[in-house]
């Protein structure tokens, strides 16, 4: 059998934020793909943390996540 030389493609995106300690938040994101050969699916994953209070300091990538998961609270 051949080695697929894989070709991804995107598929979808997930992200959210969580408080993840009474001052503290996790955010993360996950980009999709998935290889139009062979359809193996691969994850990219960012995750970020911060202080409750340091919210203006996240990367741009976390700015935009208004979905919030069940986390520590
Ligand atoms: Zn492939």
């Amino acid at each position: 059998m051949e080695i697929c030389k894989h070709k991804w493609v995107y598929s979808r995106s997930d992200s959210y934020w969580r408080f993840a300690g009474r001052n503290s938040r996790d955010y993360y994101h996950a980009d999709y793909y998935f290889c139009e050969n062979c359809l193996e699916e691969k994850v990219v994953e960012k995750m970020h943390s911060c202080y409750d209070g340091e919210t203006w300091k996240i990367p741009e990538w976390a700015k935009t996540i208004t979905k919030k998961v069940a986390g520590y609270e």
